[in-house]
């Protein structure tokens, strides 16, 4: 499973880890707006560190916890 950067479900591009920085790479990864699952945490992160980075600077929302990517 390859993480969905817009939710097939809602096309949102926002997202909530539960627990925030504290969550492990295994963690699951929810849509902000329906809450379906868009993949781990590692798979982000790995996402996030790649040419496609920009994208997340729009719609990431992290649960409040200002956990880094
Ligand atoms: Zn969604």
């Amino acid at each position: 499973m390859s993480f969905q950067l817009v939710c097939i479900e809602c096309d949102s591009i926002g997202v909530v880890i539960d627990h925030g920085e504290l969550a492990p790479p295994s963690a699951i990864v929810r849509c902000s707006h329906c809450s379906a699952a868009r993949g781990t945490l590692g798979e982000l992160r790995s996402l996030a560190l790649s040419e496609r980075r920009d994208l997340f600077d729009v719609g990431l929302d992290i649960n409040g916890t200002g956990a880094a990517l």
